[in-house]
């Protein structure tokens, strides 16, 4: 995807870019590029596929949610900042939250933070499952993408998401993973709102997005240790 085709399928989405955030864009490729020579930020380098499949595909949240409206939002298991950094960069009304257990990773999303000039925007060194239990009912919106099964990743970011707050996690294919979560959405006191399923332009990949809906707030019983979570699933 170049980025005149880029832009065009941002506009599809609903989504405006400016040349600043497109410049933006463009040296956090640079510097993603860069960093993954010494650390282990992703499979992917080439400037279409970064566009299309970390870029363009975080923006696809806002097939579901127009993000101009939203407050606070978290980033669970970032990595290199997909979607949290890119949706922060695009939308640069929300206060994002970003959350990786590896010190590495915190290290190169400090370095984009600071070399973008980006405001209101946050990074921390944890578990997803030890932060949660310090930020409960804290965001409008908690997202994940590539993290952990839907029944396990939902113990971790419900409980932060505030009460009718959204939990949005981006997946493949995931029709088997919502079956086996029936016990996660009634322990967690969450819905489905909706299923976004879709495929990526260009090379056609299919996409699902959720729309969790929490709707009262999460015992204090949850989350759970990660022993005991990856012991016993919800
Ligand atoms: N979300 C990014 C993306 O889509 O490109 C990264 C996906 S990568 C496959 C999974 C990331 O989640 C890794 O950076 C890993 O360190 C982080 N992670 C896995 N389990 C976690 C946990 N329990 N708490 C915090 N981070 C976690």
């Amino acid at each position: 995807m170049d980025q005149n085709k880029f832009i065009e399928e941002l506009k599809k989405i609903n989504v405006t870019i400016t040349q600043k955030q497109m410049d933006q864009l463009n040296k956090y490729y640079e510097l993603l590029k860069e960093w993954n020579e010494k650390i282990n930020l992703t499979a992917i380098t080439e400037y279409d596929q970064v566009l299309l499949k970390h870029f363009y595909d975080s923006a696809t949240m806002n097939k579901v949610t127009d993000l101009t409206k939203v407050n606070t939002l978290c980033d669970i298991g970032t990595g290199a900042g997909f979607p949290g950094m890119v949706l922060k960069i695009l939308f640069p009304n929300l206060k994002v939250t970003l959350v990786d257990a590896l010190q590495k990773r915190v290290k190169f999303l400090n370095e984009i933070i600071s070399r973008l000039e980006l405001n209101d925007i946050e990074v921390y060194h944890a578990r997803a499952e030890e932060y949660a239990k310090n930020h409960r009912e804290k965001y409008d919106i908690v997202t994940a993408r590539a993290v952990a099964r839907l029944n396990i990743i939902m113990e971790y970011t419900i409980p932060m998401v505030k009460l009718n707050g959204y939990f949005i996690p981006l997946k493949g294919n995931i029709s088997e993973e919502i079956n086996s979560s029936n016990d996660a959405f009634e322990k967690l006191s969450c819905q489905l709102e909706n299923v976004l399923e879709f495929q990526l332009p260009i090379e056609k990949s299919n996409r699902t997005i959720l729309k969790i809906k929490k709707t009262k707030p999460t015992s204090l019983k949850y989350p759970r240790s990660y022993a005991e979570i990856k012991k016993r699933p919800l």
